[in-house]
């Protein structure tokens, strides 16, 4: 299978997408090497981990380089390399204090001679199937504490950006013990839809069009789902925010990765009263983002990683100015040397109904809407069929806050956009079509792979069948 190359748009990579029976294959593997690996105590388990984790490090730069080709974009290659090592050693140093404190041995029931004793049995197979816009990272997020808890874990990242897989590799080869029960496979959509059947419990992460078809297929196979899908988060920016500092916020939140994160701010909702200077500094600011083009090292954006996410974009720009939005910088898609870029782009005179307002853009693309009151605001950032997550900035936290209580979604930024992904401890959930199943961050993240058994402890006399006799009822 050929591989774009998203500065160049040749292709000039190939993958070998595994097939049904290769990765029935790998799941029988991973399988036989899980009993021992859930054996370990779990601090055992971080210490494996964290040699993982070193020769990540020693090989940074190589998989940042791949990263950079499936990308197109260097310094972000780089923070996710240096950041998975980091959350290797965050699960591997807080994983078994959170296993001791959720296993409650002897608890005491309402029953006075009757304990409790509850152990976390783990899934023994969970399969990853992720996407292309952080392609290292997504591909371990949840990896990681399904290892700790003592899951076999095999991934499968998208086939887009797939360049990384083979350095990772070596890095899992290095680390026998880990080799027995972790796998990153080559594959495509047909690949994923194979690993379902094969696993005992699935995280998914991508558009709610591929995560439909997975949740069905895991109902299917009888196994749970953990489905991490796409957004449109809106931002309110309140009367009395700081103009300027607010649409600095606002393009940052919007255009990290050119867009292309699920946290990205896509909407935008300013009160009429600042709207002037706010919609001024946003233009101003978007206007001296460079692209890294073409000298990779210096710029701010890089090209669209998936060529078809450019034409989804620019075909949701041409929707929104014929039907009456202005375009007041950005807007139409390049050709730089085979790449595909887009400027931030800022729209005004957008309306509810528009393919922009309503669908996942995962491009750098800020359309305004100015409100009059707050409860039009709320209403207008409530309208739609996602709930990942949201901003609302104010002149204090305290009156930002109030609002963001009302805003249906699983995670919102006060005074800033996309801290979820700079936060890990606060878990949350998706609303809407923003996905299903257990939070991935906080200690959800690690309990969601283990089952609960609980052995329940008679220690006195166990009661005789007469005490359901119809006699003692009487
Ligand atoms: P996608 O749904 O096209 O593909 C995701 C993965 O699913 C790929 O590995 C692909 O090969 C695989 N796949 C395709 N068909 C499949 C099938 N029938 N069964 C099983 N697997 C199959 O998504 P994408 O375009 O790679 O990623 C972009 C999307 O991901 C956006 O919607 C974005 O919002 C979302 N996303 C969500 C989060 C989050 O945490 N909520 C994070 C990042 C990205």
């Amino acid at each position: 299978m050929k591989v774009r190359n998203p500065r160049t748009g040749e292709c000039d990579y190939e993958i070998a997408p595994l097939d049904e029976s290769a990765v029935a294959e790998a799941a029988a593997r991973l399988r036989a090497g899980q009993a021992d690996w859930a054996a370990r105590p779990a601090g055992e388990r971080g210490d494996i981990l964290l040699r993982w984790a070193a020769a990540i490090e020693a090989r940074a730069d190589g998989i940042a380089a791949a990263l950079t080709l499936d990308t197109g974009r260097k310094g972000i290659s780089r923070i996710e390399v240096l950041g998975v090592a980091g959350l290797i050693k965050r699960w591997a140093g807080s994983a078994a204090a959170i296993i001791a404190a959720h296993s409650p041995s002897g608890a005491p029931t309402a029953q006075p001679t009757i304990t409790t004793t509850t152990r976390l049995v783990p899934y023994p197979l969970v399969g990853v199937i992720s996407p292309w816009n952080f392609p290292l990272t997504l591909a371990l997020i949840d990896a990681i504490p399904a290892l700790m808890a003592g899951c076999a874990v095999l991934v499968k990242p998208s086939e887009v950006a797939p360049r990384f897989i083979r350095p990772l590799a070596e890095t899992i080869a290095e680390t026998p013990e880990l080799a027995e029960v972790l796998a990153v496979i080559e594959g495509d959509g047909a690949t994923g839809a194979a690993i379902i059947g094969q696993v005992d419990y699935v995280c998914f992460t991508g558009s709610v069009a591929t995560g439909r078809k997975v949740g069905e297929s895991a109902a299917h196979h009888f196994i749970p789902a953990s489905l991490e899908l796409g957004g449109k988060d809106p931002m309110i920016v309140m009367a009395s925010a700081d103009p300027r500092k607010s649409a600095e916020i606002a393009l940052r939140a919007s255009i990290v990765n050119t867009g292309q994160a699920c946290q990205s701010i896509e909407r935008i909702y300013v009160d009429r009263a600042i709207a002037e200077p706010f919609i001024a500094a946003l233009v101003a600011a978007a206007e001296k983002i460079r692209l890294n083009y073409p000298d990779i090292d210096r710029g701010d954006i890089g090209p669209f990683i998936f060529g078809k996410q450019a034409a989804i974009v620019q075909a949701q720009i041409d929707d929104a100015v014929s039907h009456g939005a202005t375009i007041r910088t950005g807007g139409a898609t390049e050709n730089l040397g085979g790449g595909l870029y887009l400027r931030p782009t800022v729209l005004t005179d957008v309306t509810p109904d528009m393919a922009i307002m309503r669908e996942e853009s995962f491009g750098p693309v800020l359309p305004v809407t100015v409100y009059d009151t707050i409860d039009e605001a709320v209403a207008l950032a409530n309208a739609g069929e996602f709930g990942l997550s949201a901003a609302v900035i104010a002149g204090t936290a305290g009156e930002a806050e109030s609002v963001a209580a009302r805003l249906r979604a699983g995670a919102v930024s006060i005074n800033d956009g996309s801290l979820t992904s700079m936060v890990w401890e606060a878990e949350k959930s998706s609303f809407g079509l923003s996905g299903l199943g257990a939070s991935r961050m906080g200690e959800s993240g690690l309990l969601r792979f283990f089952r609960r058994q609980a052995l329940i402890r008679q220690e006195g006399e166990a009661a005789p069948i007469a005490a359901y006799a119809e006699e003692s009822f009487r």
